[in-house]
């Protein structure tokens, strides 16, 4: 936990703001309801990282940029879609 988990950010999906430490938690539990957003991305420094929001996430302040989960040593990696080697999401496939 460094100082700037404490500090508090806008939720992507309601108008919440959470410490960001915090703020996968509550995507989790406050919008289960929501399908994850699948988009990933495959740096070129070989890290393969996945959006760690919900379908939709165009608020906050990544608006709609994917962002992964906040426990990396770096905190958040930000991309758009437009990225080099970024995967955009897709909806699953009806099973
Ligand atoms: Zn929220
Ligand atoms: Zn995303």
């Amino acid at each position: 936990m460094t100082l700037s988990d404490l500090i508090p950010e806008p939720c992507p999906h309601c108008d919440q703001h959470q410490p960001r430490a915090g703020m996968d938690q509550h995507i989790t539990t406050n919008h289960a309801d929501i399908p994850p957003c699948t988009a990933r991305i495959d740096t070129e420094s070989g890290g393969l990282y996945t959006c760690s929001f919900r379908i939709g996430h165009t608020r906050g302040e990544y608006g709609d940029q994917h962002a992964s989960p906040s426990s990396t040593p770096l905190g958040r990696y930000v991309w758009a879609d437009s990225a080099p080697g970024a995967t955009p999401h897709r909806d699953e496939e009806q099973q």
